[in-house]
């Protein structure tokens, strides 16, 4: 249903209240990291810690969710406990299709219930159900177990955590059904929080689709444009595994904590690779006739009964090169049974990855012992990272809370934070050079997607500071407005300016699409007020030695230039966050 204001759940586990609040601003933040960010403005607080329990957690989706394909994600926005600043993540499956068929823009979740609770929601029921029995329980048995209490297919979606979540760590991802996830920054370990192990969502309401031809026109384009062209295959057929050998090329993956960029043994774990010996089939979010989910298999014997099982495991780049390359593990199948171990526990795999990284180097040289590690940690070993996997998880002993809080944190009290392979968090799988380390590290997500830093690198060779900057700036903002109206990034070749515009004017949007840009602008202007104004200093983030001491096809990252870089990307971010976007002047953070 086409609306000019959001209709947004709002629920207090603390007391159970709960309402449902109409809230302008469409032509203001579109929907997605927009409205996210308007709803933490206005139920969020600055300046209270992460886990006070009157802080918020928001999920929003976007207004083309439901009437074309690939808007399938959710932007969820909290405190997050990895540093304590305003944070976005995004996660897709069912949850936006859900949401938006129970009617509702955006859900703000407030509050701390009493014991280990359910949120159930759909358009006409809404209950906060006790489910203590299940606090403790593993991402697999939760799942299980959810699904047969609360049936159901279709526009139905659960989102839950484990023991990390539970343990409100830093590390702790909310999964979505089975294969997404909202990985990044914490989000697991807010709903930990809360008290909350699940949110159920039943998209149970139906609304008719926009009359007239137009919008049968635009949408058929784009459905073709996403399937028979070639805009969309590569996600399809290797998908992001792809770029294990892509990077291992150019000497541009991460490998044993980064001390290497190339290396031949890689070979093992490519995506060619895993799709001649581990790929069992794609799958796809709610809405996506793409499918980018690669879904590889693991046997498991019961030695009793001389029977055979497989489980099912979702791969991509990002963990292949987490829980891999990056702790020299050249094996599919080993690789699998790491992002296994990782998502029973409901940890974000890339930052367990690089920080047990860390941890090995450390080792190696000494700073600490297996007194700290238990296990003797040591690349290529998956068993021993299959343990270690979980003393993160459980925070087992006083150096895995502390590494659970950020590689950063440890390295603080052990040493070793010159070869912490962390960008204002553990890094992603790009040692491209200078324009995406300094875009991840200074990113308000932290994230490979905040902007094409790693493309930039790939493709410029420029050295000039000023450049690099308005690249950054720009490409930030697209992306933005993309995400704001919940597109998956693998679509925005195919979602370009005027095609977002034809969208949302074929189904009744149309100020929002003669104003595309000046929204991206102030969605973007936004989301730094939240960040900078809960502490966030673009000064106060460092990027270790390692990331100068590595070498890719184009030598070594010259330290001065990553540090002018750096600094001048800063500077604009807290421009950003001043500018009101008025003509007045300035607004402070
Ligand atoms: S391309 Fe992949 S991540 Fe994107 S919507 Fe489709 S299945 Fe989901």
């Amino acid at each position: 249903m086409i609306r000019d204001h959001f209709r947004v759940l709002v629920v207090n586990l603390s007391s159970g209240q709960k309402s449902i609040a109409a809230i302008d601003g469409r032509d203001k933040v579109a929907g997605g990291s927009g409205l996210a960010a308007m709803l933490f403005e206005k139920y969020g607080f600055l300046d209270r810690p992460w886990n006070d329990p009157r802080q918020p957690l928001i999920f929003a989706i976007g207004p083309l969710t439901g009437y074309f394909p690939l808007m399938s994600k959710t932007v969820c926005a909290f405190k997050s406990p990895y540093h304590d600043q305003y944070a976005e993540s995004h996660g897709g499956g069912r949850s936006a299709m859900s949401l938006r068929f129970a009617d509702f823009d955006g859900l703000v979740i407030t509050g701390r219930a009493k014991s280990g609770s359910a949120l159930i929601v759909g358009s006409r029921h809404i209950e906060i159900k006790d489910i203590h029995y299940l606090w403790g329980t593993d991402l697999h048995v939760a799942g299980k177990t959810l699904r047969r209490m609360f049936p159901g297919a279709g526009h139905r979606t659960i989102l839950r955590i484990g023991p990390a979540g539970e343990r409100q760590s830093p590390m702790a991802c909310i999964t979505a059904d089975t294969y997404r996830h909202f990985g990044r920054l914490g989000g697991g370990g807010v709903m930990g929080s809360k008290n909350l192990k699940a949110i159920m969502v039943h998209g149970d309401a139906a609304f008719p689709l926009p009359e007239g031809g137009e919008y049968v026109k635009v949408f058929e384009k784009v459905h073709a444009d996403m399937t028979s062209t070639g805009m969309m295959s590569k996600y399809h057929n290797l998908g992001t595994p792809g770029n294990v050998k892509g990077l291992n090329d150019i000497k541009s993956l991460p490998i044993r904590n980064l001390q290497a960029t190339a290396d031949p043994a890689v070979a093992g774990i490519t995506g060619e690779r895993f799709a001649e010996v581990a790929l069992l089939r794609n799958a796809a979010c709610a809405g996506c006739p793409v499918g980018c989910i690669h879904i590889g298999f693991q046997r498991e014997r019961f030695q009793e009964e001389n029977r055979y099982l497989y489980r099912q495991i979702a791969y991509d780049f990002e963990l292949i090169f987490a829980v891999g390359s990056m702790l020299g593990i050249m094996d599919c199948f080993e690789v699998l049974k790491l992002i296994d171990v990782a998502e029973k526990m409901g940890l974000d795999v890339i930052s367990p990855g690089v920080s047990l990284a860390w941890a090995t180097e450390a080792l190696a040289k000494g700073i600490i012992t297996t007194k700290e590690t238990i296990v003797p940690l040591a690349f290529g070993n998956s068993s021993v990272y299959a343990d270690a996997l979980q003393y993160l998880a459980y925070g087992t002993n006083e150096f895995y809370q502390l590494l659970s809080s950020g590689t950063l944190k440890a390295a603080e009290r052990y040493g070793g934070g010159d070869f912490a392979c962390v960008l204002g968090q553990e890094m992603a799988g790009y040692a491209t050079g200078r324009a995406f380390f300094v875009s991840q590290a200074l990113g308000l997500r932290h994230s490979h997607l905040d902007a094409g830093g790693y493309s930039y690198d790939q493709k410029h060779t420029g050295d000039n500071v000023e450049d690099v900057v308005k690249f950054l700036v720009e490409d930030e903002k697209k992306r933005c407005f993309i995400t704001s109206m919940v597109a998956c990034l693998f679509a925005r070749g195919v979602y370009r300016d005027e095609v977002l515009g034809n969208c949302l004017k074929s189904i009744g949007y149309g100020g929002l699409a003669d104003n595309m840009d000046s929204v991206a602008g102030e969605i973007q202007r936004l989301r730094w007020r939240m960040r900078v104004g809960s502490g966030f200093r673009p000064e106060n983030v460092s990027i270790p030695k390692r990331f100068s001491e590595v070498t890719n096809r184009r030598g070594p990252v010259d330290r001065d230039s990553l540090e002018a870089l750096k600094a001048a990307y800063g500077k604009r971010i807290l421009e950003l966050a001043k500018d009101s976007g008025t003509e007045e002047g300035t607004a402070a953070p």
